[in-house]
């Protein structure tokens, strides 16, 4: 195969344990899944079906080690959001939520990195978000754990920490659309893939990094990710 341009990098995750890595598919993101946030981003929680926004694979960073994201061009409010990420290995169309577990290969601690500023005018201009939250670098994610080896978490701890300082607390047994339904709903519209990642939204306490801040983000069973904002 020859190609008419340069073609684009797979990107991959680590897999905690193994050598083989994770290849970063489509990145889907849930919105307002925990009532906190919903109420803080000044919306009502409710059970209104779930909806997803989406992210480049290019998005994607291996934060299996300690890494540094550049602080993003045209934005002064660019916020973190921690975010189990649930890592698809079987496809599919239609999944009911009672097999949903069956296509998930891992699970991970990720950040969906946001530029409020844009996603808010986005928002109240009735645009799109990508300019919020589709843009390079905006995914770091920690070591993928398989589900043969941590199984399934339905409640744990999820925090997240600025230069030592408590941001993000919560517990994933909060999720308003359990990881069952995310997926069963989402694949009514869109054919899962293996390598798709699932973001599941994230709880109360997002708030704005400046250049230097470290992030500490953890989730209980998955580890810990160390994400440091360019200075
Ligand atoms: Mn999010």
């Amino acid at each position: 195969m020859t190609y008419a341009v340069a073609a684009p990098a797979v990107h991959t995750l680590t897999v905690a344990g193994r050598d083989e890595r994770f290849p970063v598919n489509r990145i889907f993101c849930v919105g307002r899944n925990y009532a906190a946030h919903a109420r803080e981003m000044g919306k009502d929680p409710d059970r209104e079906p779930p909806f997803y926004f989406m992210k480049p694979a290019q998005a994607a960073v291996d934060a299996a080690q300690a890494v540094t994201i550049p602080y993003p061009p045209r934005t002064s409010n660019f916020h973190h959001e921690i975010e189990l990420v649930l890592a698809i290995g079987r496809g599919g169309a239609d999944i009911a939520a009672a097999d949903a577990l069956d296509h998930i290969y891992g699970y991970a601690v990720g950040l969906d990195m946001t530029r409020r500023d844009l996603q808010l005018e986005a928002r109240d201009k009735g645009r799109p978000w990508e300019f919020g939250k589709s843009f390079a670098a905006s995914a770091p994610i920690g070591a993928v754990h398989r589900v043969q080896d941590v199984g399934h978490p339905r409640d744990a701890a999820i925090t997240l920490t600025v230069n030592g300082q408590p941001r993000q607390s919560s517990d994933i047994a909060k999720l308003i659309w359990s990881v069952s339904e995310c997926i069963a709903v989402l694949s009514q519209y869109e054919t899962l893939e293996p390598g798709d990642l699932i973001m599941t939204g994230t709880p109360e306490g997002v708030n704005a990094v400046v250049r230097g801040d470290v992030l500490i983000g953890a989730i209980e069973g998955l580890g810990e990710i160390s994400v440091t904002v360019a200075s």
